[in-house]
């Protein structure tokens, strides 16, 4: 199962989540079929959003919107505070990478653009902040975000490594964070650390990259783990949801449906499940509108 732990260094000065998000990735590729470029840019932008809700409280939802002027198009993702994400990328099928050493490419794929994150705190009133891409690669762009939306400095590493067949063998990430009363000489050596730790590809092929990820940002520091909160894909929507949405279209519209097409079937965007409904399901919503 997927997680994500919440760490402190001992002085209080710095805090870290760590994340295994391998499962999340798998199943996004498996519901959206995604080729390479779009599977690594989809669960980049799917381990974001876990870092970002991870911040949240109670019944909030985070949305993380990297819209590039590139290859990708829109990717979008939504996540609760319970670990629950979902997500899509709208063209699924960019496949490129570098010919000598089959690394796959995503940022020079991405081109202009912002990160945008929209946190719904249940009360009708939506918070949406927008910070231009650095680099389209998700991670700088997260850091970037961070750093200047939030005012928090932060490191981020986050990535998706595949397998021979271009199936997602692990993903994961982490991102690292100053806080107030952080002493010159403690950041300094954080920094240091963050600048020469080993690439997030190598951390993450480690046997354990929890454990690895850990130890390449707290080194010798002392820290304790704060919680341990479970990850997943997992989509909320349901039939009952498609008919409150049908139901809002004007009435010609459903006659349309039913005499013209005989039946309506919609899929859900974020995780591909086909919904239909037959003749005698759109009467019943015809007869119930006014
Ligand atoms: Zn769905």
């Amino acid at each position: 199962m997927d997680k994500l732990i919440k760490s402190i260094s001992e002085s209080g000065s710095f805090r870290a989540f760590v994340l295994d998000s391998t499962e999340t990735v798998k199943i996004a590729q498996e519901k959206h079929h995604t080729l390479s470029s779009s599977t690594v840019a989809l669960g980049r932008t799917l381990i974001a959003n876990q870092i970002l809700a991870a911040n949240q409280k109670g019944d909030s939802k985070v949305t993380v919107k990297v819209i590039g002027d590139s290859s990708f198009g829109h990717i979008i993702s939504v996540s609760d505070t319970k670990g629950h994400v979902k997500g899509y990328i709208q063209n699924t099928g960019v496949d490129i990478k570098k010919t000598a050493t089959g690394e796959v490419l995503v940022g020079p794929f991405m081109g202009n653009g912002h990160f945008v994150t929209i946190i719904d705190y249940g009360t009708g009133n939506p918070y949406t902040s927008t910070t231009p891409l650095i680099s389209g690669e998700i991670g700088e762009d997260l850091a970037y975000y961070l750093t200047e939306s939030e005012q928090t400095p932060s490191a981020v590493g986050l990535n998706v490594l595949l397998d021979e067949k271009d199936q997602v063998k692990v993903a994961g990430g982490f991102m690292l964070q100053v806080l107030p009363g952080a002493s010159d000489n403690e950041i300094a050596r954080y920094e240091k650390r963050i600048q020469e730790m080993p690439s997030i590809s190598s951390l993450l092929d480690s046997e354990n990259h929890i454990d690895a990820l850990l130890a390449a940002i707290y080194g010798d520091e002392p820290y304790k783990k704060l919680a341990e909160e479970p990850l997943s894909f997992s989509c909320d929507c349901s039939r009952q949801r498609f008919e409150s949405a049908l139901i809002t279209l004007p009435k010609q519209d459903l006659i349309d449906m039913k005499t013209e097409d005989h039946g309506a079937e919609i899929t859900c965007q974020f995780c591909g499940t086909k919904y239909y409904f037959n003749e005698n399901d759109l009467e019943t919503l015809i007869n119930n509108k006014v």
